[in-house]
């Protein structure tokens, strides 16, 4: 009989506690958002989708290097070709990353030469097919007003 006293009391403890804990938590602002009709702002050093930056008039940055093809630790997802044009410069003639594949570890542009290579704070990626996940070089190129509004971010956090 004792002991149906003690669980009832212990009951309606836990209970108490448990809607104190509600009522704390009532008039403080909310730390989730409702999710896609609200989005959060994200820092530019997000890990999201990667974008290729592109000169002010709209030639490529990427020199064709193949650093982040090397550095990528997830085998073939990068693919550069290059050829040499009149000059002996190497242009770049296909670029792609099958971003179906990324890990976003970020390795390939932290290697950038030419910060060329940024990861973006874009994070919807999902698609109906892995072949849309490939993304050749005029989908990675970024405009040259966002190519800039970029560089202004990153300058700012540094
Ligand atoms: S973020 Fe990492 S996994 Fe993705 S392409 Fe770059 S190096 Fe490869
Ligand atoms: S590391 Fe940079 S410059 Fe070199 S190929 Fe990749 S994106 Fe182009």
């Amino acid at each position: 009989m004792n002991n149906v006293f003690i669980q009832t009391k212990d009951g309606i403890i836990e209970i108490l506690r448990g809607m104190l804990t509600v009522f704390k938590h009532v008039y403080r602002p909310p730390i989730t958002l409702e999710y896609p009709e609200k989005k959060p702002e994200l820092s530019s050093r997000y890990h999201g989708s990667l974008a290729l930056l592109v000169n002010q008039d709209g030639t490529d940055v990427c020199g064709g290097c193949k650093s982040c093809m090397k550095v990528c630790p997830c085998g073939d997802l990068i693919q550069i070709s290059t050829s040499k044009d009149k000059n002996n410069k190497l242009v770049v003639d296909k670029f792609t990353i099958d971003i179906g594949r990324c890990i976003f570890c970020g390795n390939c542009t932290e290697v950038c030469p030419k910060k060329s290579l940024i990861m973006t704070n874009e994070y919807e990626l999902a698609d109906f097919s892995r072949e849309s996940l490939v993304l050749d070089k005029k989908k990675l190129s970024l405009s040259p007003e966002q190519s800039e509004k970029w560089r202004e971010m990153f300058d700012k956090d540094i």
